[in-house]
Order: C-alpha cells, then sequence, then structure tokens
C-alpha cells in the first residue's frame, strides 16, 4: 500500500539539489559542454568556468584555490587524502592515527594500508563520541605522518575538537586530514581555523550534485596521486573534470554562505523538537553529544525495536530515515559508531538518525513523532522496557 504522505528525514545520507543548481549547471551540460584540457575556444570556455567554481569553493573554506582540487566524492577524497599522504610519506614513517568512530571511507582505506605494512591506531571515543585531543597528543610518535578526524560524525552528528587536535598536529609536525563531508555547509569550515593540512567536502551533502566532491591540500603537502593519467588537477586526480559538476558544487557552497546561520538556526530549532519530543517516549535513548552535535542529526537508540524493522515501519508510513550509516543499514552488523560509545552489540542494532534539511517543516516534525509514538506502543515499550535493566 503506498503511503499517503511521504517525509524525507535522510538528509545526512543525501540531499535533493537545490533548483538553483540545477539551473546553474545546465549550460555545462549542453553548450559549454567542453574539456578542461582542450586547448580550443569550448576547452577555454570549461577552463573558465571550473577555475571560477574553484575560486568560490575554495572562498567558501578559507583556502586558496591553488589547493583545493576536485574529486567523484568525499569517499574518493578521504581515500586520496589518507593512502596519498601515507605512500608519498612512508619514508618518514608508517604510523596513521583515526579514530574508531569515522566513515567507512576513512576506516577502510586504513585498513587496506594496514595490509602493506602501515600501522593504524583508532582512537577510542567517550560516551558522546568525542575524540579526547590529549589522546591525540599521546598517539603521536616519530613515525607518525598523518591524523585523520572527522569534523562532524554523520550517524551521532557529534562536533569533535578539530581546532584542538589540528594544533597539536601542527606542534608535531604531523599532517592532519578533517572529513568535513558532513559539517561543510551546516558549521563555518575554515582550514586556517582548524590548522588541517587536508580536507574533504563533498558536494552532494549540501543541495549540490552527487558525483562531485573536493580535496583541500596545503600547499607543501606531498601525496601520491590514485589516479594515473593525463595529469588533471596538478597530476593528483587524472580524468576529465566533471565541469557541470564543479559549477553545481560552486552554486551550492554560494547558497550555503548566504543562507547558512540563519538556516542552521532554524534546524536546530526543529532538531531540537524532534529530540525533546521523541525522549519523552519510553525506552529511548539521545546517541551522540547532547549540545555539542550537528543542528540537523537527530539520532536514538530504542530498547523496543531494532534499527532495520524501524526503518521499515517508518517507511510503510512514508518516512525516510536510517539506522546510522547508509553503508550499514540494509546489513544487520552493528553500527561501529554506536559500539564506539559503549553500546553493546544489541543495542548498536538498534540505532534511529533522523536528518533534516533545507525543505523540512515543523509539520513533518510533527508527524514523524506521531509515527515514532505508534511505532513504540505497537512495539509495547513501556512492557518491554525494565526487562533490559
Ligand atoms: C557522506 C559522507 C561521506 C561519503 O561521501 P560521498 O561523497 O558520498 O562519497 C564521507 N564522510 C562523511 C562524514 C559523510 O557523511
Amino acid at each position: 500500500m503506498p503511503a499517503a504522505r511521504r517525509v524525507y528525514m535522510d538528509y545526512a545520507s543525501t540531499t535533493p539539489m537545490d533548483p538553483r543548481v540545477i539551473e546553474a549547471m545546465m549550460p555545462y551540460f549542453r553548450d559549454r559542454f567542453g574539456n578542461t584540457m582542450s586547448p580550443h575556444y569550448w576547452g577555454m570556455e570549461a577552463r573558465e568556468a571550473l577555475e571560477k567554481a574553484r575560486e568560490t569553493i575554495a572562498a567558501f573554506i578559507g583556502a586558496n584555490p591553488m589547493e583545493l582540487i576536485f574529486t567523484s566524492s568525499a569517499t574518493e577524497s578521504n581515500n586520496l587524502a589518507i593512502k596519498g599522504v601515507a605512500l608519498a610519506n612512508r619514508g618518514r614513517g608508517r604510523h596513521i592515527i583515526t579514530s574508531k568512530i569515522e566513515h567507512p571511507s576513512v576506516l577502510e582505506p586504513c585498513r587496506w594500508l594496514e595490509k602493506y605494512g602501515f600501522e593504524v591506531t583508532y582512537l577510542p571515543v567517550d560516551e558522546h563520541g568525542l575524540v579526547n585531543p590529549a589522546d591525540v597528543e599521546a598517539a603521536i610518535r616519530r613515525d607518525t605522518t598523518l591524523v585523520s578526524i572527522m569534523h562532524a560524525n554523520n550517524e551521532i552528528g557529534t562536533i569533535e575538537p578539530v581546532r584542538e587536535i589540528g594544533k597539536i598536529c601542527g606542534e608535531r609536525g604531523v599532517y592532519f586530514h578533517v572529513d568535513a563531508a558532513q559539517s561543510l555547509g551546516k558549521l563555518p569550515v575554515n582550514v586556517e581555523e582548524m590548522s588541517v593540512d587536508l580536507l574533504t567536502i563533498s558536494a552532494h551533502k549540501i543541495y549540490g550534485p552527487k558525483g562531485i566532491g573536493g580535496l583541500y591540500i596545503r600547499d607543501g603537502v606531498k601525496l601520491e596521486p590514485l589516479l594515473h593519467g593525463g595529469g588533471h588537477e596538478h597530476g593528483l586526480r587524472s580524468s576529465t573534470v566533471n565541469v557541470p559538476g564543479a559549477v553545481g558544487f560552486a552554486e551550492a557552497c554560494r547558497i550555503a554562505g548566504e543562507v547558512m546561520s540563519e538556516e542552521a538556526e532554524r534546524l536546530r530549532g526543529l532538531c531540537g523538537k524532534l529530540i525533546k519530543r521523541i525522549l519523552e517516549l519510553d525506552g529511548v535513548h539521545l546517541t551522540g553529544h547532547p549540545e555539542r552535535r550537528l543542528p540537523t542529526i537527530a539520532s536514538f537508540w530504542l530498547e523496543f525495536i531494532d534499527g532495520e524493522r524501524l526503518i521499515m515501519e517508518l517507511n510503510e508510513r512514508g518516512i525516510a530515515a536510517s539506522t546510522g550509516s547508509a553503508c550499514s543499514s540494509g546489513k544487520i552488523e552493528p553500527s561501529h559508531v554506536l559500539l564506539a560509545i559503549g553500546l553493546n552489540e544489541r543495542q548498536a542494532r538498534r540505532g534511529l538518525r533522523l536528518s533534516i534539511g533545507r525543505w523540512t517543516t515543523g509539520d513533518e516534525i510533527d508527524y514523524a513523532v506521531e509515527c515514532i509514538r505508534e511505532i513504540a506502543e505497537k512495539y509495547g515499550a513501556c512492557s518491554e522496557r525494565k526487562s533490559y535493566y
């Protein structure tokens, strides 16, 4: 039976494109379709659009345009940052530091490097998902070349102390990479203030198109490319550049720059209301930090229903939600993030993430709360509650 209404609460996995972004991209699919490497008029036109887009995006993160390259996604940027730095600096050392709650596109490249003789320290987090900067400091060794810590977590919304960590890395002469895919457009992101050497961003999380991401690489940072070929993007990422994507990404950044503070405040209000009302139900627990969190992610674990079943129940009511990360929903594995904040395996399969964005309304918040209340009653939140304690 088709749901009577549809409510999208999965903005953290991907966002719809802003109509202004689509408008800005259109000419670059049709008339201005050139290859940026071509010496003729079409090539020049494409090159100009690409460099203008680079300037807009670089300005949005406080970077020099020369220090920003385009990739296909945050996944690719994370892979390039980690494998690229590890390989290029292996003469200096083979030790990397990251945290247990990073996105799989950080954790998996680290695991891959371990197969080739690199050593990785996966730092623990506290019950709210915070990395302790003192732990980073203590983990740095003489052979450490890179620290990679995310700006804001995509499952539980916790905002990490990246400034403090950046300062430590700077003092110790270790490169610092930050995955800002989830925070860009919601929190101020500035490569100078955060003292980062490498920063990952992605367009489709901020109302831009899928298939385009960026990696900020501070001038002087050595890294090996993953894609070899025609030498595009300073030789760091060969492949004909996605000009419409870059133009769309830039327009998404331009809009975010314009509306960010107002939008974040509105969403913080809605998200706060959503969290407060869901926590009024029995058997529901907030995950992530109570204050230091993104204004767009409401995350919980529920005693009375497993995550997968909950997503199905919500889907039947027209609500798009997630158990946590897109990559783990659909599988029955417990969330690595929920395990890291101290939940047991059973609890870590009971996560719920509702993520809101530009087109979320107060009415939709009411509807989501109503549906979760209904599901809580169906699965007997109250009667089961005591048995788990
Ligand atoms: C979505 C996300 C990614 C992956 O982004 P893609 O552009 O889809 O590859 C990486 N890190 C974080 C924190 C994310 O939220």
